[in-house]
């Protein structure tokens, strides 16, 4: 066993038939409990409540895991590995304001608690996330990755200005000797033209099926020079614009391994990366905003069973977008509209204000609040049935507009203005400003570990469906890791389901999934003894 999970007893035993324990699994059993609705003729909804049965199966052996960053030597990159390796080695560092100690605030893993139940005095009894099953310390992670900047990483950590002085002095020499980062594929039409003089650190030639072996190639070598049991794969790297989705070039899997084969020129670096990573049957996770999982991609995936998450990590403005929607959707209020200011300084603005790489920005923090709007006719006229394909009548829709700036001299430091416009009763009107200014790379480090960790402990669950028989199978989760969702701005799903925004929804269920994992309900809010005599 890895020493993480030697560093502590797991904390927590579920004393239930249901579930049962051994060296190497926790096995529970999980009844989901739904409802089947049908629209009857009249109008009326008839609706039967439904049940399934379900075993899930956690293996408890937390592997040697390493993260391979596409991107290390960027903002994000170079905080994340500084970060890591602060806490790994306890660096603590003067600020103006005193000691700082490294800690990982901002991980929904590592800073914050699942309810449980309640104690004998009837008081809940919360437990850090990390604790409910078996994962990986990040200050475990092995690092490594490639970037198409070949800048030391000190140096690298150096130019993201995003870190304390005190710290970036201390952290440099751990940073200098995870060595410079490895060779990256560069096809200069998918990231700003203002990248160029940052790509001098490339795998030669223009031969995608030859980088794609490249790759595969470096993820065994890594796996192999640290003897790894496992690796996740991340794209922090610049935002790419938009692939077209052209029929027969992207559209299948085979279709795109003959594009990757002919060096066809809609094949992007990052689709480059995923391919490799599903062939090398390794998760792979994008952290940006672009259309990374071509439907080839995902078929590709499914194929392999390997796993895969996106895209774009959801660091401020968006999270909080996703709560506010829902707030004022779920109160009953109309909001009319939503504008979005955004401006920053870092590599990253510099890159977005390139107007095919915003376009992916933009795609990407539009979709936010589609479902709340979907979720409540009451309030936005519904459409006419499949609208969008026939060109017909769309449903009422809030106007929503996003505004991207790169202003040099705020640096990292992003700040957002949101107005939210909304009709309340009677046609009267409110508004609500926010102003949101935050490091943008100290809110994505701990994203970027928990999509890390998160996707990690999801390969080492499977689960069958026990309506098969007792002795049916076990199963891996379908490949496209939806429980992620909670860190990302556009969550990739299983193709044909709905897509969920909401924060407290995506948390829900994330929280709903561990548990039934240990053969707990999920918390419901009914808290009865409050409620009864
Ligand atoms: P950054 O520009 O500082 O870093 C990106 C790095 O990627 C650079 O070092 C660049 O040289 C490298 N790169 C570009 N193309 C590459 C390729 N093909 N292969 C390997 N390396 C390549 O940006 P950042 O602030 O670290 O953000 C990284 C990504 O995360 C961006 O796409 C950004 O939009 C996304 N993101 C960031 C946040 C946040 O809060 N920081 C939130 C959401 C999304």
């Amino acid at each position: 066993i890895h020493p993480t999970a030697a560093r502590r007893p797991y904390p927590i035993v579920v004393q239930s038939e249901n579930t049962t324990y051994t060296d190497d699994y926790i096995t529970a059993k999980y009844v989901n409990r739904g409802a089947d609705v049908v629209t009857a003729v009249d109008g009326q909804l008839k609706i039967t409540p439904s049940e399934k049965l379900y075993e899930f199966r956690t293996n408890r052996k937390v592997p040697k895991t390493g993260i391979m960053m596409v991107g290390i030597g960027g903002n994000n990159g170079t905080t994340l590995c500084a970060t890591v390796l602060a806490n790994r080695n306890n660096i603590c560092w003067h600020t103006k304001s005193g000691i700082q100690q490294p800690n990982y605030i901002g991980s929904l893993l590592r800073a914050s608690t699942f309810r449980l139940g309640t104690d004998a005095n009837g008081k809940d009894v919360n437990v850090p996330v990390s604790d409910v099953l078996p994962m990986v310390h990040p200050n475990d992670l092995v690092l490594g990755g490639w970037d198409i900047s070949g800048v030391p990483m000190d140096k690298a950590m150096h130019r993201a200005q995003v870190l304390d002085w005190d710290l970036q002095r201390q952290v440099a020499p751990h940073m200098a000797a995870l060595g410079n980062p490895l060779p990256s594929i560069y096809y200069p039409d998918f990231i700003a033209a203002n990248q160029e003089q940052r790509a001098d650190n490339l795998i030669p030639g223009a031969d995608k099926q030859a980088h794609v072996e490249h790759i595969r190639a470096d993820i065994r070598e890594f796996k192999a020079k640290h003897d790894l049991d496992s690796v996740i794969v991340f794209w922090t790297a610049n935002t790419e614009r938009y692939s077209d989705i052209i029929a027969g070039v992207n559209d299948t899997a085979d279709n795109l391994l003959a594009s990757v084969k002919a060096s066809h020129s809609e094949v992007s670096p990052s689709t480059v990366f995923a391919v490799a990573s599903i062939l090398e049957g390794v998760p792979f996770i994008n952290g940006a905003p672009q259309n990374t999982f071509v439907p080839g991609a995902i078929e590709l995936a499914e194929r392999h069973r390997s796993f895969i998450g996106g895209d774009d990590l959801k660091s401020g403005q968006t999270k909080l977008k996703s709560v506010l929607a829902e707030f004022l959707v779920n109160a009953g209020i109309k909001p009319l509209s939503i504008a979005s200011y955004n401006h920053l300084g870092n590599n990253d603005g510099h890159n977005l204000s390139a107007e095919p790489q915003f376009k992916s920005k933009e795609i990407s923090k539009s979709s936010v609040v589609d479902d709340m709007v979907e979720s409540n006719r009451l309030l936005y006229k519904p459409g006419e049935p499949g609208a969008k394909a026939k060109g017909g009548k769309v449903g009422e829709h809030p106007d929503h507009v996003i505004v991207i700036k790169y202003v040099p001299a705020v640096g990292d430091s992003k700040r957002a203005i949101d107005e939210y416009y909304s009709e309340i009763l009677c046609g009267g009107r409110s508004t609500i400003n926010i102003f949101n200014e935050c490091e943008d790379s100290l809110l994505a480090t701990p994203l970027i570990l928990d999509l890390t960790i998160l996707a990690e402990l999801l390969t080492r669950i499977q689960y069958r469906d026990l309506a098969k028989g007792a002795d049916a199978e076990f199963e891996p989760l379908y490949p496209v890791l939806s429980l992620l969702s909670f860190m990302l701005k556009a969550p990739l799903v299983k193709p044909g389901t709905d897509v969920v925004n909401s924060l407290s929804r995506q948390r829900n269920g994330l929280e709903a999934f561990m548990k039934a994992c240990i053969g707990l309900e999920a918390n419901g809010d009914l808290l009865l003894d409050s409620r009864l005599w």
